[in-house]
């Protein structure tokens, strides 16, 4: 923690700690005026989603109703939604850290940003709208869905950017190639947000549109994507360190974990006026990465999602990434990037089925075999791989759930 930060932050504890509100309940009982150093920071407890879920509706608004402009709510598949109230402060910042994320992937006022992430209470579509009009470039507010009318702006318009989910994506660069209109396609960049992804299927995007790709980070809770960014040499992304505060922890213990070393992304917000957080748990799995980054940039990076602590499973003994699962399908040869897991427990044993696609029909005996060996070499676990037929598994404009625990 930089000088810098934690003097916000002590601004930021006593001013949420003299008014009533979320923090003030949360953090009652604790002497604020006692936190002087990073250590001491590192005692106050952890916010997390449950938090947000139990201050449904406004209960997160730090300030009077006239200063909030807008809300957000997080697209929570299951119980109550979580509602961000937003100042038109918060909305200005979003779109000032948005337009360095297009700056640091080189765009300019001349790009034409294809947008396809949705429109509406969550925060994808108008985030990356805000910080492309900051910046001065054309937007071109699709949002997702209609494949036929997205290629048929985007060859009439010439749009250079696309910005989408990486298995939206694929399914654009998919039905690219089959159309056979890649010659009259513009795109020089892809701009990958709200989803963890595999080498494997970055490089089949990246071939198949001619692109460069970026990936971005962000979450509804903390302003939405836009926070943290990759640049040119693609080694983990930019975070706005002027915005955020970030801690690594191990998600069991909740202790900081050593630079470089893997867990759970906890954010402080600096700025954050409508509802600022303390400590808030993504419950996304990432690292620091050390060192100064080669593109010059003066902002501290985090490496691209490693997954959410929730995607880490437990086979026979074993703790599972799905990033693991992609990097090992990547050292396969006659593999492709789209996988799906089936945990089963049968007998009184564990089973994992690994389906993969191939377009190598008759050899797809021998690429399991080579698959199975692969896994228990580099994770340590017998599978039992399944192949089959190229675009079989599903393509989804929605994050993808690939893993699925059927045993309770
Ligand atoms: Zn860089």
């Amino acid at each position: 923690m930089i000088q810098e930060q934690l003097d916000t932050i002590k601004k930021i504890l006593i001013n949420l700690m003299s008014s009533d509100g979320f923090y003030q309940r949360k953090f009652e009982g604790i002497d604020i005026a006692s936190i002087q150093s990073q250590e001491d920071f590192e005692k106050l407890p952890f916010t997390d989603k449950g938090d947000l879920r139990d201050a449904y509706p406004l209960g997160l608004q730090a300030v009077a109703d006239s200063e909030i402009v807008r809300i957000h709510s997080s697209s929570g598949t299951t119980g109550t939604p979580i509602i961000i109230p937003y100042t038109k402060q918060d909305v200005e910042d979003w779109a000032i850290m948005f337009k360095r994320c297009y700056e640091t992937a080189g765009l300019t006022n001349l790009d034409r940003v294809h947008i396809t992430p949705g429109y509406g209470l969550w925060t994808a579509g108008i985030g990356f709208q805000a910080g492309a009009e900051l910046l001065g470039a054309m937007v071109i507010p699709m949002g997702p869905g209609n494949t036929d009318k997205q290629i048929q702006m985007m060859i009439d318009l010439k749009s250079t950017v696309l910005c989408a989910t990486s298995s939206y994506a694929l399914l654009l660069a998919e039905e690219i190639s089959k159309r056979r209109v890649k010659g009259k396609v513009h795109l020089t960049k892809g701009i990958i947000g709200s989803e963890r992804w595999g080498e494997k299927m970055r490089h089949r995007i990246a071939k198949e549109l001619g692109v460069q790709l970026y990936d971005i980070y962000g979450l509804t809770e903390i302003y939405g994507p836009g926070i943290a960014m990759s640049c040119e040499k693609e080694c983990g992304m930019h975070y706005w360190n002027d915005y955020l505060y970030f801690e690594i922890i191990d998600p069991n213990t909740g202790g900081l974990v050593p630079v470089g070393e893997i867990g759970e992304l906890v954010i402080t917000t600096l700025k954050k006026t409508g509802a600022p957080l303390i400590r808030y748990r993504t419950h996304d799995l990432t690292r620091f990465m050390p060192g100064d980054c080669a593109c010059g940039l003066n902002f501290p990076r985090i490496d691209t999602l490693i997954g959410r602590t929730d995607d880490m499973i437990k086979v026979k003994g074993i703790n599972i990434f799905p990033a693991q699962i992609e990097e090992m399908l990547r050292g396969v040869d006659g593999t492709s990037s789209e996988y799906q897991v089936m945990i089963d427990h049968l007998n009184g044993k564990d089973i994992m089925t690994l389906f993969f696609e191939t377009e190598h029909e008759t050899d797809k005996k021998s690429i399991e075999r080579n698959l199975k060996q692969h896994c228990k070499t580099k994770i340590g676990i017998t599978i039992v791989p399944k192949a089959v037929t190229i675009g079989e598994l599903p393509r989804s404009e929605k994050k993808s759930t690939r893993i699925f625990d059927n045993r309770y």
